[in-house]
């Protein structure tokens, strides 16, 4: 796979550039957010970081976003929940906390790229996650031969989830997707509905909570 690496820390960008030729990709690096839109079109996967000399990374993101589909990750400093939300909202498919974990990036590139991979079938009628089965179009979760029974609301917020496995989805997203407006009244009926939802997947563990962003389901766990 090519990756870019957008990062103006040299020695980050050093060490990013070595975790990810070590797992067998090849990478690329930048240091300015005008030569990652210069540069974007023959890589498979974007590594941003979003404090950026010559632009913010979020501009970038934006800017990306308005012509490719290719999977992004951000790169951000700890404790930075604003960005991590702003930056998914804004279109990045997952986020990267710093100084990154090579084991972490490496899963998290896998993860992404994966998804990018099933949502090229734009019809994604059938999400698989091992066991679970969603299908989308005859509105049916189930898990082996067990049919699940899931409200719709239920159905809508697994579907949302598995659909995006490997990713984080922001509580923004969800109640944005299921009540067209992430209005405040809502967020509390969502975690009534996630409660639900949980209890009747009997799956700990596999809807993940990432406290402040959001949630997700690991492509892999079912
Ligand atoms: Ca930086």
């Amino acid at each position: 796979m090519d990756v870019l690496i957008v990062e103006d820390d040299d020695a980050m960008a050093s060490a990013l550039d070595a975790a990810v030729v070590s797992a067998g990709h090849m990478a690329s690096r930048v240091a300015r957010g005008a030569d990652a839109l210069l540069e974007h079109r023959r890589f498979e996967v974007i590594l941003l970081d979003l404090g950026l000399p010559d632009m913010d990374g979020l501009d970038v993101l934006r800017k990306l976003r308005q012509v490719t589909t290719v999977p992004i990750l951000i790169l951000t400093a700890r404790d930075d929940e604003r960005s991590v939300v702003l930056g998914l909202r804004s279109g990045a498919d997952d986020y990267l906390v710093k100084p990154v974990k090579l084991v972490e990036l490496l899963a998290r590139i896998e993860a992404v790229t994966r998804r990018a991979g099933r949502s090229k079938d734009i019809r994604q009628r059938n999400i698989v996650l091992g066991e679970l089965q969603v299908d989308v179009e005859r509105r049916v979760a189930a898990i082996g031969p067990q049919v699940l029974p899931l409200t719709a609301t239920e159905f809508d917020l697994l579907a949302l989830l598995a659909s995006h496995a490997g990713s984080v989805v922001t509580r923004e997203q969800i109640l944005d997707a299921l009540w067209g407006d992430a209005f405040l009244a809502s967020s509390r009926s969502l975690d009534v509905h996630l409660t639900g939802l949980r209890a009747k997947l009997k799956m700990p563990g596999f809807i993940i909570n990432i406290r402040g962003v959001g949630y997700r389901v690991e492509a892999d766990s079912a």
